[in-house]
């Protein structure tokens, strides 16, 4: 049978985002079947409650007076496996880890996700931004992201195409932002298959050898962690929400307008625009590494990571994105979007 909803309140939320930040639920649900998210979707329609989804918390920035309205924590956890010829196609519950999933796909020779090996937070976080790193992003092996369509209450499975990835985009994020929820993912990854090693960093550290899938994972991991970019309770640089700005696209002769005062920016040629690492913008407008405001501050070990340097405020945090989106703006002429989503402002 069903077990009945466990409805809280007044729950501190900042344990369970990885800034360690923010105020309190006034009412919390935690969800570990399909059943029970439906039901705690009517609950707050039939209260009228504001509602927010929690994954991983890897990726968000409660503020200090926390949420006024229901946190629903996805917590479906479970895999499956089934073999069809030489792939697998593996499905997840939302509220696995989801570097313990890369985990056990590496550890089983399944080839497809290993270049996002160390990344924060929970499988069904990752269709979402459709999450990439190191040259690989989920929507390569993504089959199909199984929902709960929040208006009528019904179950979904949408295919890859449906869910509409781009660039760390997908219609979760964009044109149906808040009208799903992701329940599980179908990974097609494929047994015994190469690692995919094509990004500079990784074509530097194997210098042309032939690694394993479990030899990507490890320099992932290593490269990850120099940037503190793995959680570590033991790094001082942890309480943070990974990247807080996505490196923005830009028109060409934006580049060109750039370039004349500043000849060495680096550039990515993205389709017919071009993409600039963030942290070189911030770095050159007059920001650094270990650089802070009272408890808020820049990773001294990655320019794009805002840290809690331990009791920061969500206010903190808002004063140095501001401080750093002004600058930027001011120097070159580019709005820095932040990564995070932002919860009770
Ligand atoms: P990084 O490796 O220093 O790269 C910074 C930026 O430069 C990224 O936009 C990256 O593109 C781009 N870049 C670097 N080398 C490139 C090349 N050879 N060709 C095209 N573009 C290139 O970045 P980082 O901040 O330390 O992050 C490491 C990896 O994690 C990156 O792949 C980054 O995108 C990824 N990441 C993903 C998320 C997410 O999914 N939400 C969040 C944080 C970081 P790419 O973005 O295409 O890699």
């Amino acid at each position: 049978m069903e077990k009945p909803l466990q409805i809280q309140q007044d729950i501190p939320l900042a344990p369970f985002t990885t800034l360690k930040i923010g105020g309190n639920a006034r009412y919390f649900i935690r969800a570990e079947t399909e059943l029970q998210v439906a039901d705690a979707v009517r609950y707050a329609k039939a209260k009228r409650l504001k509602l927010f989804v929690l994954g991983g918390g890897s990726n968000a920035l409660v503020s200090d007076s926390g949420f006024n309205g229901l946190v629903l924590q996805i917590a479906l956890k479970g895999n499956q496996t089934d073999y069809i010829g030489n792939k697998v196609s593996i499905t997840a519950g939302a509220g696995e880890e989801w570097d313990a999933f890369v985990q056990l796909c590496v550890s089983r020779d399944f080839a497809g996700l290993e270049c996002l090996s160390g990344i924060p937070g929970s499988v069904g976080g990752t269709p979402v931004q459709n999450v990439g790193a190191y040259g690989q992003e989920v929507s390569e092996s993504i089959i199909s992201v199984r929902c709960l369509e929040r208006e009528t209450s019904s179950f979904i499975d949408l295919s890859v195409k449906e869910c509409g990835f781009g660039y760390r985009t997908s219609i979760f994020n964009s044109s149906s932002r808040d009208l799903y929820i992701v329940l599980a993912v179908t990974y097609l990854l494929k047994m015994n298959g190469e690692p995919k090693v094509e990004y500079k960093d990784l074509l530097e550290h194997f210098d042309g050898g032939q690694p394993t899938l479990a030899n990507v994972r490890e320099a992932v991991l290593n490269i990850r962690r120099k940037k503190s970019m793995v959680l570590d309770d033991a790094d001082p640089n942890f309480r943070s929400a990974g990247s807080f700005f996505k490196n923005p696209i830009i028109e060409r002769d934006k580049l060109n307008e750039i370039r004349s005062e500043f000849e060495h920016i680096p550039n990515f040629v993205f389709g017919d625009k071009i993409k600039i690492p963030a942290a070189w913008l911030i770095e050159n407008a007059g920001f650094y590494k270990g650089f802070s405001i009272g408890n808020a501050g820049i990773s001294s070990n990655h320019t794009l990571a805002l840290i809690n340097r331990g009791n920061a405020t969500s206010a903190e945090i808002i004063v140095l994105k501001e401080r750093i989106q002004a600058a930027v703006a001011g120097k070159f002429g580019i709005d820095l979007q932040p990564e995070p989503v932002f919860i009770g402002f």
